[in-house]
């Protein structure tokens, strides 16, 4: 049986912005989804977008939404008020997240007053509310600020289950091994949690250097063999396309517990992947 797939979106700036995402959700939404989720920005006009986008996507999807919610410049009192808000419409799932620094995920993060500054607290503060299902991020390849401990990113993962995660979505990766480092040392210390293989369908080399360096996943020598900055964009993405499936083809093979697909707000990638998978549209 093919594993549960669900699809990220970011909130759009702008109009044209808005109907591209929307154009994506339509193809999308005709594969059976377990879940569309959106990204929160931590400035105030992107977190706006973030709700609307979310709301949105509730209202006129028949997909769980799943709503990004970070820790970053936000105190208890806002976040309560943005998790009533999600409440209203009934979004149930929410991916919590501590969020990067204003200066980037390997700058010093601060913690706004009054706020959280990890997190394990967010899932906390969420799980009593008893509400929503809660998820939270990893990293295969390791965080980008925890300099290769491995030992640590899994301490957290395991005290996030114990606040109240029932699953992880994973950064983007193309080393499977450490994906799978990550699967069998958490199930060897008796978790069980969900991994949820985060897939990026590569269709920009630029955009994937500098989501890679951002996010700490690895460019392994069979990706940057075959793609660099003068590679033309239809190769580029006839390229990611392949590296996905192939990926996917080897999660799927070993049980993976689901595929979360970023797909940048575009659906051409994610379509031609889930397509080769054998995944099929609910009218076809
Ligand atoms: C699937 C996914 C979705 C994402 N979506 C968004 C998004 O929508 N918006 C956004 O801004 N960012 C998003 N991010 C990026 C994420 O916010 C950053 O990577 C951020 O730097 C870490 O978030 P976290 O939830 O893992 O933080 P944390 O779990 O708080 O970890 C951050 C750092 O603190 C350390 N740490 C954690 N808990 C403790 C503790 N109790 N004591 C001491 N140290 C601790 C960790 O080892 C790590 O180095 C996403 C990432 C992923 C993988």
């Amino acid at each position: 049986m093919l594993p549960n797939l669900s699809i990220e979106l970011f909130p759009p700036k702008d109009q044209a912005g808005e109907d591209k995402m929307w154009s994506a959700v339509n193809h999308l939404q005709n594969f059976d989804l377990s879940s569309i989720s959106v990204t929160y920005g931590a400035g105030g006009s992107v977190r706006d977008r973030t709700i609307k986008i979310a709301k949105e996507l509730r209202l006129f999807i028949n997909v769980p939404v799943t709503a990004h919610l970070t820790c970053v410049n936000s105190t208890k009192d806002q976040l309560s008020e943005i998790v009533d808000q999600y409440e209203q419409v009934g979004i149930e799932n929410i991916l919590a997240l501590r969020g990067d620094p204003v200066g980037g995920p390997k700058s010093t993060w601060s913690k706004t007053e009054g706020g959280f500054d990890h997190a394990d607290q967010l899932i906390s503060f969420l799980a009593a509310r008893k509400k929503f299902t809660i998820g939270a991020a990893a990293f295969p390849d390791g965080h980008p600020a925890s300099n290769g401990n491995f030992e640590k990113d899994l301490e957290v993962l395991l005290t996030k289950e114990q606040k109240g995660a029932t699953y992880v979505v994973t950064q983007f990766f193309f080393n499977i091994d450490n994906f799978y480092r990550l699967v069998n040392s958490l199930k060897s210390r008796g978790s069980k949690l969900k991994v949820i293989a985060g897939v990026l369908p590569i269709t920009n080399f630029k955009q994937l250097t500098r989501m890679a360096e951002l996010g700490g996943t690895e460019l392994p020598k069979f990706v940057l063999e075959r793609i660099d900055p003068t590679t033309p964009t239809e190769e580029v993405e006839k390229v990611g396309v392949e590296i996905a499936t192939t990926l996917c083809d080897s999660l799927i093979s070993t049980g993976v517990d689901g595929l979360h697909f970023y797909t940048m707000n575009m659906s051409f990638a994610t379509e031609k992947i889930i397509t080769n998978l054998g995944y099929l549209k609910n009218n076809s």
